[in-house]
């Protein structure tokens, strides 16, 4: 039997009829108004608008005017339980996941204890099958403990369901060490993924180095620190014939590193997050520790660059990086705060709002790269089709809020769209076949419609 590698709280499955919702999936080349019939875990029935007829006991659900869109996967999620669960934990971040139109999620291992060994991620796994809201994936760590000098029983984390391995959170600064993991990957497989940050460029900076920093007096964090870093594990990873995941890439020249690694045909894909996509170091001015991020937040040459790789295929998926700190965390002043933002909620109406509705970013090439974060760690792909499992959200992309106005579904309020004014709302995700989260206006509606 094949190792499991997802892992969430089974539930009764949902027999549901959405009637009459636009459908957009890239990859089904659908973008039409259809009813879906979802049962028995699985889209069931796909069909022109208004020809389905709703099987006693099903619930209707009005989708007219709304959109379809396959779930989105996240492959960048920080759950910080074992150990912070005042931060977040599983049964609240896959909320928040849920709340955001994602089926699937993939979390980090930079725990407390770190999850570098196979009796840690089993207990997260079991944890999972009894909290997780949406299915969740877990990368073990690379090195024990994140120090980068011994490496983790891979093979036995991969038969305990680890999906890859990270350091996440830190970088891996020896080659040596890196290049060892890469051999032992090609017996255990899965994915590495790397954080790339060189800590002697870093340094103790606390944002992106530049003119902005040089005004605000603050230590910057060059963007060569991440690219020299890119460059070199593309090159080990192309020397190896390895299979490397480059997280949260974030500057111009760290794009032409993956670009250039990609065309000499090195197996590499890259990520990068709704905030490197959306804004840059000029918000830093305010000083709002909410915008204090690792990567840091870099200049609109970078942002411009990261967009154009995205729609290129250079940047393969889209991932929050979700990081979730208390109040009391991100109050203290810019310098002290911790890096991170949360990201679940937002994500896809800060990137509707802010690429898609200045035409930057077409919606479908947006969907696909919102779906496409799984199937780079070998999980299936969320489609809208007959017979695929049901994974899918309606959003409402008319409607307009106030970010984090109504509170968070996520334990951690530290979001940097926070107050925005966003369009483009998740009203329903459906989940493994479930409905994992509903809008309270839509409950409403779709009350009155199944009387
Ligand atoms: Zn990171
Ligand atoms: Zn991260």
């Amino acid at each position: 039997m094949a190792t499991r590698r997802l892992f969430h709280r089974e539930r009764a499955q949902d027999e549901i009829l959405v009637r009459g919702a636009h459908v957009l999936d890239p990859r089904a080349e659908l973008d039409e108004e259809r009813d879906i019939l979802i049962r028995g875990g699985e889209i069931a029935e796909l069909g022109a608008s208004g020809t389905i007829s709703k099987p006693a006991g099903a619930e209707e659900i009005d989708g007219s005017g709304k959109h379809a869109f396959p779930g989105f996967v996240d492959p960048h999620v920080h759950l910080r339980t074992p150990g912070q669960e005042y931060k977040e934990n599983i049964e609240t971040g896959t909320a928040a996941a849920a709340a955001g139109g994602f089926c699937t999620v993939i979390a980090m291992p930079n725990t407390d204890p770190v999850v570098d060994d196979a009796s840690i991620l089993r207990s997260l796994t079991e944890m999972a099958g009894r909290e997780a809201h949406v299915p969740v994936g877990f990368l073990a760590s690379i090195t024990r403990n994140l120090a980068g000098t011994e490496l983790t029983e891979m093979a036995e984390l991969r038969d305990a369901g680890a999906l890859g391995f990270t350091d996440d959170g830190e970088p891996l600064v020896s080659a040596g060490m890196l290049r060892k993991a890469l051999q032992y990957q090609r017996l255990t497989g899965g994915v590495v993924a790397l954080h790339e940050e060189d800590p002697a460029l870093s340094g103790n900076g606390v944002m992106h180095e530049g003119a902005v920093s040089a005004r605000l007096g603050l230590a910057g964090i060059p963007s060569v620190s991440e690219s020299t870093m890119v460059a070199r594990d593309a090159a080990l990873a192309r020397y190896e014939d390895a299979r490397v995941h480059f997280q949260h890439v974030s500057c111009v020249e760290s794009v032409e590193a993956l670009e250039a690694a990609k065309a000499r045909g090195a197996r590499v894909s890259g990520e990068a997050t709704p905030h490197h996509l959306t804004l840059t170091d000029d918000v830093v001015r305010t000083l709002d520790s909410r915008f204090k991020m690792n990567p840091p937040l870099r200049s609109e040459r970078d942002r411009l660059a990261i967009i154009k790789a995205l729609k290129s295929g250079v940047i393969d998926c889209i991932a929050t990086d979700h990081a979730p700190h208390a109040h009391h965390e991100k109050e203290a002043p810019f310098e002290l705060a911790p890096m991170g933002t949360t990201g679940l909620e937002t994500a896809f109406s800060a990137l509707y709002t802010e690429l898609v509705l200045t035409a930057e970013l077409d919606l479908e090439t947006m969907i696909e790269r919102m779906t496409s974060g799984g199937a780079l760690y070998g999980l299936p792909t969320p489609r809208i089709a007959p017979g695929e499992p049901a994974n899918l959200c309606l959003v409402d992309l008319d409607m307009q809020f106030e970010a984090g106005a109504g509170g968070y579904v996520s334990r951690s309020a530290n979001c940097c769209f926070h107050g925005r004014t966003l369009q483009g709302r998740v009203q329903l995700t459906v989940a493994a076949g479930t409905i994992v989260f509903r809008e309270k206006a839509l409950s409403m509606t779709s009350v009155l419609s199944v009387r």
